[in-house]
């Protein structure tokens, strides 16, 4: 988009570095591992295990090569299906469609803009009566909100199936006092330069099960089998996170509860200067849940607002300020156009709601006050309340 302003640009979310990045990464060229793994990675493995209270982690280059790794170790494949959260980012299916497996999503509920409990019952109603059960479930807790865990988790339990928790925004966000990630056979979560901390680009897949992770670890170095030999019995990948980025990653996480406080302010703020607007209703946090609010998301009624979500959008891209409508939800992708899709009620469609409504604020960490007023004053003018 084009901006009109001469005005520095307001990033939607930047990395923000903490300085002792570089010492991980001069280590790591002092001691020549530059290579795909190595000491900072394994460090950065214990210390994400660590802070997340699971039993094994294994860093790889990407969330969605985590989420991949995760659908292979499930044995997803040709002829399976897999349950989705409809309004995430595509990296979250996408590698359904890597396996060959078809994606089924399912819509969100109003009070944590996350996956329906009422749609996923009712997915697998129709799935148990078609006698095709799904192979797993993808959920996703959108801009550091957790989803309805305790209600998924016992649908899933009950019929069986296992949970992929794609906790890419959500890291250091909990649930009920327990660690996002963790709720599912398999956690992922991302270090793309616009997370809550990056390591570049970077993902980490969490479990308890710790046997299982071995495998996720031969699977991302192209499943070289135990011979002096190359030899390989089965497909591989290469997803191993390299040493360096794995020191980046460190210097993160000595940061990561810091810019999770940092975060919450920065929505604390938007709240206190624009909640009283008409038709402006931020993204809850549910009841005995801690989210990081990655990014702070809002919908405007444009009957009550006086203006509609894409004219504050274009409001805010004038003034150079990087603002984004809430993700365009899955179902209504022009890539997955015949996947199979569950409403949270037959006649409401929720993410539809939130993505024809929802707009996200530059949230970064290192977002200064000024430029903070700059955002909440171009949203006040627009909608014509004095300032
Ligand atoms: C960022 C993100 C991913 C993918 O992570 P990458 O590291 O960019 O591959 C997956 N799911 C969600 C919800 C994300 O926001």
């Amino acid at each position: 988009m084009i901006h009109t302003s001469n005005k520095s640009r307001i990033y939607l979310s930047p990395p923000h570095l903490s300085g002792n990045e570089i010492k991980y990464i001069q280590e790591a060229i002092d001691t020549n591992w530059i290579a795909p793994l190595g000491p900072n990675v394994d460090a950065f493995e214990k210390e994400i295990a660590q802070y997340t209270g699971a039993n094994e982690a294994v860093a790889v280059s990407s969330g969605t090569a985590a989420i991949h790794l995760a659908l292979s170790l499930l044995d997803v494949k040709k002829g399976d299906t897999v349950f989705c959260s409809s309004l995430t980012f595509v990296a979250s299916a996408n590698p359904i469609l890597y396996q060959g497996a078809e994606p089924v999503f399912i819509d969100s509920e109003p009070e944590t803009w996350n996956m329906s409990p009422e749609a996923l019952e009712r997915a697998f109603v129709e799935a148990v009566r078609e006698r095709r059960l799904p192979k797993a479930v993808i959920v996703v807790n959108l801009y550091g909100q957790s989803a309805k865990m305790g209600e998924i988790l016992a649908i899933c339990h009950s019929y069986d199936v296992p949970i992929i928790e794609d906790a890419a925004e959500s890291l250091g966000s909990s649930y009920k006092g327990k660690l996002s990630g963790t709720f599912g056979k398999y956690g992922i979560f991302s270090f793309n330069g616009n997370k809550i901390i990056t390591t570049s680009g970077g993902g980490m897949l969490i479990s308890n099960d710790a046997e299982s992770l071995k495998k996720a670890r031969f699977l991302a170095t192209q499943s070289r089998d135990p011979a002096p030999h190359y030899q390989h019995s089965e497909i591989g990948y290469n997803y191993r996170m390299s040493n360096i980025l794995a020191g980046i990653g460190r210097g993160q996480m000595g940061v990561l509860d810091e810019r999770v406080i940092a975060r919450r302010s920065i929505f604390s703020q938007y709240y206190k200067e624009l909640s009283h607007l008409p038709g402006l209703h931020f993204m809850p946090e549910l009841k005995n849940t801690f989210s990081n609010r990655w990014l702070t998301a809002l919908t405007i009624d444009e009957q009550a607002a006086g203006v509609s979500s894409s004219t504050l959008l274009e409001a805010l891209n004038d003034e150079n300020i990087e603002a984004r409508p809430v993700w365009k939800p899955l179902h209504l992708q022009p890539l997955f156009k015949d996947v199979q899709y569950y409403s949270h009620k037959i006649d409401q469609s929720v993410s539809d709601e939130l993505f024809l409504s929802g707009i996200c604020l530059p949230s970064g960490s290192n977002l200064s006050e000024e430029e903070l007023l700059r955002v909440t004053e171009c949203i006040k003018s627009t909608m014509k309340v004095k300032v």
